[in-house]
């Protein structure tokens, strides 16, 4: 193993002022006309940016008067973070001056949020408004959508949760209802007026509990920079404004970004068309190049061409992908760093081996003296790394998931976990509490007064048949008792037990969720690979032992000494680096995704997503091909495994980069 391994803390690594090449130098040093900075992956954009806040900081900027934001949280705190590391170099070791802190740095959101509430009162705002995210905003639209009588069953309107990306949608994309119906949700066109109806409820019904949801922080900014008192006071507040990943910002945001800059005057972004990943957001990555042409006279344009992160060999491995693709501002990359290994390409039966084989190397390579926590694990999406998130904690490997729930916290799985659970200990409440919610017809008092009457009698199980469930329920309720029954019988043997667990709950799915597909086919795909555990106490006890305090989208960290895997989502690992990269189902049907094969900008999408992925490895890079792979066909066939054939992005010319094996 290459001795390379045993790299120090990357924070110590980024350079200083003066290890600048001569182009980040010319950026760094910029006057303050508009700077747009378009470079490719790992060539030093977010520290470039950095360190043009520490020299304009040591010009005598105020660093009160600094805003620098950027699209994603994560991405938001690296750059936060790195611009800290050289304003401390550059005050805090001279011992003279404090490093000054950068108050203003920060996401669109959590910036406007401040914003808003400084200004309330001109904007007409509670100043004491509360802040809704996705999930809230979800449940209040629920509930209105209840209110208005569209909820009942037989209507099939749509869901709480396709009705808040469709609002968003329209709000970050600047769209009428009519343009993203025609666009993206032709089927909910026949609801046009009650979506209408909807929103207007929805909007009234924010107000009237003073709540803004997460679009709101960004519409209320920008109608802040169109009025004609208050726009001149939000841009004398700023005297730079800086701005990172800035292919990811959607028009909501670019206008905003304008309307603090109108004339271009501080303004420096920094991006790369060929990393724009979030069109689905709104973002399009023809916006990097109406940045340039917006201004009069046009804003500088610099290109960084020295890539700083990986070995030749993995840039020449990204490179060949997107020659693949057209990009709007062709860069060619270098790096100095000669050789390396080459990349991977590893072909396991299924996701199951695929799962195994990367728990062995991350081992194997912590062995060698390579830290968990600077290797990660990247995925498509969030559900694909079920079976590692499983193996991981069979082998009580620790891990933090970025960018989706982990596997055991979402609902359905928890449904399922809850099931088994109170059939096998009848005195666990809470389990028993939500299986019961999940019988069509029984609310939570009726789940009470059965639990209650389980904790009094002496053998639990012998209050069931009493229970008498309400009419609406009878039906239901039989085909659950069936399922208890079985379930509670010590001679179903394990894992055919799963599988009536997921029988009785999969029908339920689409009453409970949006997304009912998808988390059916979570559940099958976990069925296929508890046949590897040896028996259902087992299968609880490995997913018990998962740290609950490492859990959340992103407050998942544990404490700071542990060492853990990263674990991600290819889009929650912008702007990030690792040592070692794994990326998992490099496989058609997954990269692409089968949702987004039906478009060419899709397909560029999902090339531009795997790019991402590849360019975040700075020594090891392992693409893996699972032969057999689960998908979801929501149309036709049900759910399948399909004999996968690699990514058509591997191209006979990226192949030639990597070195193929058997894993
Ligand atoms: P991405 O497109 O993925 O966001 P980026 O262009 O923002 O990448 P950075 O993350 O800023 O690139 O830099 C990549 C790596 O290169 C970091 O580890 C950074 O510290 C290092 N780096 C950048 N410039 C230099 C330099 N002049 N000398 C040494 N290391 C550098
Ligand atoms: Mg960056």
């Amino acid at each position: 193993m290459n001795c390379a391994d045993t790299e120090p803390e990357a924070a110590s690594e980024h350079p200083d002022l003066a290890s600048l090449n001569e182009q980040q130098a010319a950026a760094v040093a910029h006057d303050d006309g508009p700077l747009l900075i378009v470079a490719g992956a790992g060539t030093g954009k977010t520290a470039t940016l950095a360190a043009r806040v520490a020299h304009l900081v040591r010009q005598g900027a105020d660093p009160q008067r600094l805003l620098l934001i950027t699209f994603s949280r994560r991405a938001a705190q690296t750059l936060e973070h790195r611009a800290g590391l050289l304003l401390h170099d550059a005050f805090g070791r001279g011992g003279s001056r404090a490093a000054p802190g950068l108050p203003w740095a920060g996401t669109f959101h959590s910036v406007g949020a401040r914003l808003l509430r400084e200004h309330a009162d001109a904007l007409g705002l509670p100043r004491a408004f509360a802040i809704h995210d996705r999930a809230d905003t979800e449940d209040l639209l629920g509930l209105v959508r209840e209110q208005l009588g569209l909820a009942a069953p037989r209507q099939r309107f749509p869901l709480s949760g396709t009705c808040a990306t469709l609002l968003s949608r329209m709000q970050n994309r600047c769209a009428t209802l009519d343009e993203v119906l025609a666009d993206a949700y032709p089927w909910c066109q026949r609801w046009r007026p009650e979506l209408e109806l909807l929103f207007a409820a929805y909007a009234a019904e924010k107000a009237r509990q003073q709540v803004l949801d997460y679009d709101d922080l960004l519409l209320h900014w920008q109608r802040a920079m169109c009025d004609a008192a208050l726009a001149p006071q939000l841009r004398a507040r700023f005297d730079h404004v800086l701005v990172d990943e800035v292919q990811d910002t959607n028009p909501l945001q670019a206008a905003i970004v304008y309307g603090l800059c109108p004339d271009g005057r501080g303004l420096t972004v920094v991006g790369d068309d060929a990393q724009s990943i979030y069109a689905f957001r709104g973002a399009d990555p023809r916006v990097v190049l109406d940045f340039a042409a917006r201004f009069t006279p046009p804003a500088t344009q610099l290109a960084l061409e020295r890539n700083y992160r990986s070995t030749q060999a993995i840039l020449d491995a990204g490179n060949a992908l997107v020659a693949a693709a057209p990009s709007l501002v062709p860069k060619r990359l270098w790096t100095a760093e000669r050789g390396g290994a080459r990349p991977r390409l590893v072909s396991v039966a299924d996701e199951a081996a695929q799962a195994s084989w990367v728990a062995d190397e991350v081992l194997r390579r912590r062995e060698t003296g390579l830290q968990l926590r600077r290797q990660a694990v990247l995925f498509r999406t969030s559900s694909h790394s079920l079976a590692l998130e499983l193996e991981l904690a069979r082998r009580g490997i620790p891990f933090v998931k970025y960018g989706g729930l982990r596997f055991v916290e979402a609902a359905h799985v928890r449904d399922l976990i809850a099931l088994l659970r109170w059939t096998d200990n009848p005195r666990h409440r809470l389990a028993g509490f939500r299986t019961l919610q999940r019988v069509p017809g029984i609310g939570p008092a009726h789940a009470r007064r059965l639990l209650d009457a389980m904790d009094r009698a002496a053998d639990p199980w012998s209050a069931l048949p009493d229970f008498v469930p309400p009419t609406a329920a009878a039906d239901e309720w039989q085909g659950f008792g069936q399922t208890v029954d079985a379930l509670r019988d010590e001679t179903t043997p394990w894992p055919a037990d799963l599988a009536l667990a997921i029988d009785w709950l999969q029908p339920q799915l689409p009453r409970l969720y949006d997304d009912a597909a998808t988390r059916a086919s979570d559940l099958r795909q976990l069925q296929a690979l508890a046949s590897g555990l040896r028996s259902r106490r087992e299968f609880l006890s490995d997913l018990a032992l998962d740290p609950p305090q490492a859990s959340g989208a992103e407050a998942g960290v544990p404490h700071l000494d542990d060492d853990y895997l990263i674990l991600s989502t290819i889009h929650a690992a912008k702007g990030q680096e690792w040592s070692a990269v794994t990326v998992l189902n490099v496989v058609d049907g997954c990269m692409p995704s089968d949702m987004a094969t039906g478009s060419a900008a899709g397909i560029d999408e999902e090339r531009r997503l795997l790019y991402v992925a590849m360019t975040r490895a700075r020594r090891h890079l392992d693409l893996m091909v699972p032969l057999k792979f689960h998908v979801t066909q929501q149309h036709r066939f049900g759910d399948r495994h399909l004999y996968a054939p690699v990514s058509r992005f591997i191209t006979p010319d990226v192949a030639a980069c990597c070195d193929a094996m058997a894993g």
